[in-house]
């Protein structure tokens, strides 16, 4: 386990849109994001196009490639939508496993609030040790998920209790390696609900007592306002993610893996001549 500031993370979006399902996706920062990009869409801006259908499911095969222009990295895999939502086929689902399967350099954070239908697709997939395999959990009602995760053949399984809603108080997280935890940033409307310190307190406390490595990304909006946090602009920070203010037991950033001996191993075997996909192996 290490204790690092938070790496430099990029998304990869081969799938864009979603449907909501649970009350952590009442203020979805997608559905927003995606229906302003839409809007741009419309007003000419073609680069934009992926989100014509501004929240609409889609699968977008130009994407795929995406990775293997990458060096070593921390790869967020749909920040725009979900890997098992309903409308993905198997077909794509699968190309997107492969393209994670051939970039072992690259870790691949796959989060899902479907972890069910992982679990129902699972023999379909090769979980390569690069992947890993999340659920989010804002309330208790959503606690079942864990039970799905838990079954999945992932390296790492973990749960992002983001937007962190209500105290839970009590958690098994047997089988899990990992904890992110999130108050809630303006989503939908600019809507955001409260965090408290206490909630957040409590999942941390249940993470040392059963062993698993947590990550504090953020307080979220509601504390972050409360706090007096400001962001790099010097604008109130919506996220609540000025680290130095969080009390310091909540200054916790955490990884259930070496991500820097991770990252440092690879090597790389051709030289990238433009327009090819660059090849890494591990120096070990
Ligand atoms: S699962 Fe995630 S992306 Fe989909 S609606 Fe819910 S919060 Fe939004």
């Amino acid at each position: 386990m290490t204790n690092l500031t938070e790496h430099t993370r990029r998304v990869w979006n081969p799938m864009t849109g979603c449907t909501k399902l649970s009350p952590g996706c009442d203020n979805c920062y997608v559905e927003r994001i995606a229906s302003r990009l839409s809007e741009r869409y419309f007003d000419g801006e073609e680069k934009y196009h992926s989100y014509a259908l501004g929240f609409t499911f889609r699968e977008h095969l130009d994407r795929l490639l995406d990775p293997y222009y990458l060096g070593p990295s921390i790869l967020e895999v749909n920040s725009m939508s979900d890997l098992f939502h309903e409308n993905a086929t198997l077909e794509f689902q699968q190309m997107v496993f492969k393209a994670m399967n051939e970039c072992p350099h690259i870790l691949f954070q796959v989060l899902t609030k479907r972890p069910e239908r992982v679990l129902e697709l699972a023999d379909n997939f090769n979980f390569t040790p690069n992947i890993w395999l999340g659920t989010s959990v804002a309330v208790n009602g959503s606690l079942g998920y864990i039970e799905h995760l838990r079954q999945v053949p992932a390296a790492v399984r973990f749960v992002a209790f983001e937007p962190l809603l209500e105290l839970i108080q009590d958690v098994n997280l047997d089988g899990i390696h990992w904890v992110t935890v999130g108050g809630e940033s303006p989503g939908w409307g600019n809507a955001m609900r409260a965090c408290e310190l206490e909630w957040i307190s409590r999942i941390v406390q249940q993470c040392d007592e059963q062993k698993v490595a947590v990550f504090i990304k953020q307080l979220g909006g509601f504390l972050g306002k409360k706090m007096g946090m400001v962001n790099a602009k010097g604008f109130p920070d919506l996220k609540g993610g000025e680290f130095e203010k969080f009390p310091l037991h909540l200054q916790r950033r955490e990884y259930p893996i070496d991500v820097d001996a991770f990252l440092s191993q690879w090597v790389e075997v051709e030289s990238p001549i433009k327009g090819t996909f660059r090849k890494w192996i591990s120096k070990s």
